[in-house]
């Protein structure tokens, strides 16, 4: 398999090719969200990709679990020791023994306090859900401003658990984001924000769309492979 690279507008589409026995060209979006393209042996390069451009939207409507939440972080055991993301970065837990239960940042360290260890799970998911009520809405708010320059507000912002997004954006223009979202980078939280106001002006995944998100924030890609990369 050959991995290439398609551009379309200002949206770089990474795929496999590969070739095949097949009479007409192929293409696969697989559920790791990987686009494979099956292309007749011998094709020409140039055809293969005007087809693809044609094909694109498609593409991109299929990619478009583009803020799809696939949470690959191993399970943690909530002990002294284990590391664990805020904002990015990356924190040592250390359990103190304590009357009173708490959870905090210290240094390096996330710093749980309990009398009884087990607690530590509860304590800090219930911490992690507290900050992202805070900072995400915190990191929404001058967002939120600039888009008032394109005539659109969310009618209303709500941190809500999510199985399967980082972020949405309804019909009636609510914006609702995943506290997971709390362990991310700034950047990467400012891009899941972004992009769903772009939303409240184009609801769907079109060029436009993405003509907007990139006015928006430029280096929006590298924010969103951080997202899927550093949360594992
Ligand atoms: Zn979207």
């Amino acid at each position: 398999m050959i991995k290439r690279k398609l551009h379309f507008g200002s949206i770089v589409i990474d795929y496999g090719l590969q070739y095949s026995n097949r009479k007409s060209l192929g293409i696969t979006v697989t559920p790791e969200m990987s686009v494979i393209v099956s292309s007749p042996q011998g094709a020409d390069l140039e055809l293969i990709e005007a087809k693809l451009i044609k094909r694109a939207p498609w593409i991109i409507r299929n990619l478009s679990y583009f803020l799809s939440f696939h949470p690959k972080t191993p399970q943690r055991k909530y002990v002294s020791g284990e590391t664990h993301l805020y904002l990015g970065r990356q924190y040592l837990m250390k359990i103190l023994e304590s009357e009173k239960e708490f959870v905090k940042l210290n240094g390096k360290y996330l710093v749980v306090g309990a009398l009884n260890p087990a607690r530590a799970k509860a304590l800090v998911e219930n911490w992690y859900v507290e900050q992202a009520r805070i900072k995400l809405k915190k990191i929404a708010t001058p967002l939120i401003e600039n888009f008032k320059k394109y005539q659109v507000q969310p009618t209303s912002l709500e941190i809500r658990s999510m199985t399967k997004r980082w972020g949405s954006c309804t019909a009636e223009g609510k914006i609702i984001l995943n506290p997971e979202l709390i362990k991310a980078p700034k950047g990467s939280i400012e891009y899941v924000i972004i992009h769903e106001l772009c939303h409240l002006i184009h609801h769907d995944h079109t060029r436009k769309f993405f003509d907007l998100q990139s006015k928006e924030m430029k280096d929006w890609e590298k924010w969103k492979n951080k997202l899927e990369t550093l949360l594992v």
